[in-house]
């Protein structure tokens, strides 16, 4: 048969099977979509703005190992990426930097504000959570605010629950900023692929050693029997990387494992730009989060654009809308679903899972390239 087969053609699976395919093995790369890239894939909108089908993505990562191997499928471009969030009728950086503040305060209060952070904080960023419960008043004051303003209501929209009840990790996802610094990640290398993901994930799965089989589900193929795993009849002892959905998979026997999903609204306009950032955050106003201008990414020139709106959406697999698992919703009690799904595959050893839908966690993309490359070590 194959020396692996990997369900899922995303940046996680390709990674791996290009790693295989480096070291002379044959591989079978599965997916269930009609293309390749899984959620950084790319296409055209009907005015021919290129645009991420599955909501923004750009790439950002301190792990040079990770860069070193995606450069071998792409160009890239340096590409710093910002964030502006409506609020009070003012357009500010996101994450909250000096700049919001004073945009926002008065220049007297703002002055005493910047003053006590200073004092009280070594570090570029704090998490808002240390704000909140900080001893010095104004400091407290100060985070009531920024929390109110660009963390209570966003959360909740994007979560659909009061944010007291979203994990403490997801809020501490956007920092504070004690500085003017208004990029939005902070990596060392941020950078995008000059041809798109799509075309980095295509060269990766371009070598002989890989079969590429597309519109493919693991549901109606594989088969988890006393003896092993099959696939299309036959038992398979090579290693087998999923990277779906495992609840799924496993016809939801231990569980559902809950996700957020959305609702994304893609706008074709005839004017040349929309915006005057990437992503405008609407935090207070909207049934949207976010909207994003593609060509501010891609850095695209043309006379017209398109733009997105993301409306989250509750997840619901056979649903019109919410259809796609975006985002797992990582709480303790998930994570005993999860965990029961994890012993019962004790019992395949050569079954692996891989990436942001199968360990049921929140991955970068970069990361999800690195945990590729460290399975792909240890298989091969
Ligand atoms: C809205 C959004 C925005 C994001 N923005 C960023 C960003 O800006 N920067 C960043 O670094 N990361 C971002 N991420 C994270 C990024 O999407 C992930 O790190 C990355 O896509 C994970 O790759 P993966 O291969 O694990 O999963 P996926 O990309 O989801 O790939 C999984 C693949 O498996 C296939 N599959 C699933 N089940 C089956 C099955 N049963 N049979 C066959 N095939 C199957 C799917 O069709 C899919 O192609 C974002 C995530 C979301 C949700």
């Amino acid at each position: 048969m194959y020396d692996c087969i990997v369900i899922g053609a995303g940046v996680a699976g390709a990674s791996v099977a290009r790693r295989f395919a480096d070291a002379k093995k044959s591989v079978l790369v599965i997916d269930k979509r009609d293309h390749v890239g899984g959620n950084v894939y790319e296409c055209y909108s009907n005015n021919g703005i290129r645009i991420h089908k599955y909501g923004p993505h750009i790439f950002h990562t301190n792990f040079k190992e990770v860069l070193d191997f995606l450069t071998r499928f792409c160009e890239f471009y340096d590409y710093r990426h910002k964030v502006q969030g409506l609020i009070d009728g003012y357009l500010v950086p996101i994450p909250f930097n000096f700049t919001s503040l004073e945009t926002l305060y008065s220049p007297q209060k703002a002055e005493e504000i910047k003053k006590k952070l200073k004092e009280n904080f070594s570090t570029p960023k704090v998490s808002i959570l240390d704000l909140l419960s900080h001893s010095d008043k104004t400091i407290k004051e100060f985070g009531e605010f920024v929390y109110e303003k660009v963390f209570v209501h966003y959360t909740a929209k994007q979560w659909g629950i009061p944010i007291e009840q979203v994990d403490k990790s997801v809020i501490n996802r956007v920092p504070v900023v004690l500085s003017y610094e208004d990029g939005y990640f902070h990596d060392e290398y941020q950078c995008m692929p000059k041809y798109g993901f799509t075309d980095m994930i295509d060269k990766m799965l371009d070598d002989e050693n890989i079969t590429v089989k597309l519109n493919k589900n693991a549901q109606d193929s594989f088969s988890f029997k006393e003896d092993g795993i099959y696939y299309e009849g036959e038992k398979v002892d090579c290693p087998i990387v999923y990277t779906g959905a495992i609840d799924e998979l496993l016809d939801y026997r231990f569980g559902v494992l809950p996700y957020r999903s959305l609702n994304l609204v893609f706008e074709d306009m005839d004017i040349p730009a929309f915006q005057p950032a990437s992503v405008v955050n609407f935090p207070n106003s909207e049934d949207f989060t976010r909207i994003t201008e593609f060509k501010h990414l891609t850095l695209q020139e043309s006379p017209v654009t398109t733009i997105l709106k993301e409306y989250p959406a509750k997840y619901d697999v056979n649903g019109k809308i919410g259809n796609i698992p975006y985002y797992s919703i990582e709480n303790a009690e998930n994570r005993a679903i999860h965990d029961k799904y994890r012993e019962y595959l004790t019992k395949y050893p050569n079954f692996y899972l891989l990436g942001r839908l199968a360990e049921y966690k929140y991955y970068n993309i970069d990361v999800s390239v690195k945990r590729a490359l460290e399975l792909s070590d240890e298989l091969l």
